[in-house]
């Protein structure tokens, strides 16, 4: 089967979907193809046993994600806070502190520490938060060591290096010695410094979508209707002065530009015809996912709110080192969600299921107490076992990457653009960077045509 368009889009999640509604609403012929059998991408709404949707993905917007919570207006949606009243949990350093607000209570060495440390991460962060990080003054002595190496130089106690170790796996579900320090401060950069990353009140995980996150893609692919083929997984790309040939199965897409808006990773797994330039390929080569096991465990109340706590809970000895009160906006079922990320996921990951729940259970049993292994449901997604996303919360650069190749992020080659979160400049990552990639990619060949 073949069909002609102006615009293919490789990828139905947020980045993908946003291009082709730009295109479409600025009257241009645009063509969605999709390898999953839904749209979405990294946010997926699941069912909870009462048949309410939970997120099993990507969920939580917060302050300065202004393109995503303009997106969720115009498409009709609401939000609503992520449950905060309570103590939280942290397990830092061999201390348990049970506290409210945002600090932990840890002996004042630690603290001090944690602080110093933070100041300094913040403020490397903001000299390199630019649209071009790699052309920041201080980007290749960064990009020359790994982020364990530059958190090693700025942390000097256990518990300070703990708490930096253990943000890098919540923020990006990988480890310090995996990436270079010039991506971590670019990425923290790009969300406004650490405190917007890891804060619910006031940060990244204030709000959640009324409904689930899903439905910003389901309420984007609506729009664009049968412009969305799903179960169409691309796998070349023919592409030279006069346009593009996409080939997925037995359908084959001419068009005047394609906007691949796929991971770097799933990007370098696409065949090209002619092969992509060698600064392309090099830097695509060189930015791998990170590695997260999401769980959301169902209760018939949520017990801890009763004991006075709210949910939240941070560990650097435990496994499940991030969990938070994922519990429906009515109040009922109780839900825990937590995160096996980076190296903890790593060996999650090799467990028997069962192996791998009785850990959980334990994990919140610890926290929370002996309530916790008394679950309705349990509901558990790996992401790196997903064949169209390979990891997540999101790809990272590894050391030297961003200073030999951060051109080729973004650049077009010829009738090709690059969308997806991974190249956006504010807030990379997350759903609105994916909504900024979007934009932007739309733009790109709307410029391109005239
Ligand atoms: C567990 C988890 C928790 C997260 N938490 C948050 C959060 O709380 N807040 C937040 O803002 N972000 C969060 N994120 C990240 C957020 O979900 C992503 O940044 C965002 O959804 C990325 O959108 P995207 O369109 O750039 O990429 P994707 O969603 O990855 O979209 C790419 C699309 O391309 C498709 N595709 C891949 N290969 C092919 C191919 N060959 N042919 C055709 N189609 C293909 C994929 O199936 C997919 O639909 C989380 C992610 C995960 C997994």
């Amino acid at each position: 089967m073949e069909r002609s368009v102006d615009v293919v889009v490789v990828g139905a999640g947020v980045a993908g979907l946003v291009t082709a509604r730009d295109l479409n609403r600025d009257g241009i012929d645009v063509l969605v193809l999709e390898a999953r059998d839904r749209v979405g991408g990294r946010v997926l709404n699941a069912e909870l046993p009462d048949g309410a949707p939970i997120e099993v993905g990507g969920q939580w917007v917060g302050p300065g994600q202004d393109r995503v919570l303009g997106l969720i207006r115009e498409l009709g949606l609401r939000t609503y806070p992520t449950y905060t009243a309570g103590r939280h949990i942290a397990e830092f350093a061999g201390a348990t502190s049970r506290y409210t607000g945002r600090i932990p209570r840890l002996n004042p060495l630690a603290l001090a520490d944690i602080a110093q440390a933070q100041w300094r991460l913040d403020r490397m962060a903001r000299k390199v938060a630019a649209r071009e990080p790699w052309l920041a003054e201080p980007a290749g002595q960064l990009d020359s060591q790994t982020f364990a190496t530059w958190l090693r130089r700025n942390a000097y106690t256990p518990a300070g290096r703990s708490f930096l170790r253990l943000i890098t796996q919540a923020v990006f579900s990988a480890e310090p010695e995996d990436m270079s320090a010039l991506w971590a401060g670019f990425y923290i950069g790009a969300a406004g410094g650490v405190d917007a990353l890891i804060n619910v009140a006031g940060g990244a995980q204030q709000d959640r979508v009324v409904g689930g996150s899903q439905r910003i893609a389901a309420a984007l692919a609506a729009e664009l209707g049968d412009r969305v083929v799903l179960d169409a997984p691309v796998t070349d790309v023919t592409w030279g002065d006069t346009g593009v040939r996409v080939r997925a199965g037995d359908l084959i897409v001419r068009a005047r530009h394609a906007v691949v808006a796929v991971p770097p990773t799933l990007a370098a797994r696409l065949r090209y015809h002619p092969g992509l330039p060698a600064d392309r390929d090099q830097l695509v080569q060189r930015m791998p996912m990170g590695r997260v096991i999401k769980v959301n465990v169902v209760y018939d109340e949520p017990f801890w709110r009763g004991h006075g706590l709210s949910g939240q809970a941070n560990s650097d000895r435990r496994p499940l080192g991030t969990v938070f009160d994922n519990t429906p906006q009515g109040g009922s079922p109780g839900v825990l969600v937590g995160f096996f990320e980076g190296r903890h996921a790593d060996t999650a990951a090799r467990l028997s299921p069962a192996d791998r729940r009785d850990l959980v259970l334990a994990d919140l049993a610890g926290y929370f107490g002996p309530e916790a292994r008394q679950p309705i449901a349990y509901l558990e997604r790996d992401w790196a076992e997903e064949e169209y996303s390979r990891g997540c919360y999101g790809a990272f650069a590894t050391p030297s990457t961003l200073t030999r190749f951060g051109p080729a992020l973004r650049a077009p080659i010829g009738p090709l653009h690059w969308a997806g979160t991974e190249t956006a400049t504010r807030w990379a990552g997350y759903i609105d960077g994916a909504v900024e990639s979007g934009r932007r990619a739309a733009r790109e060949v709307v410029h391109a045509r005239t």
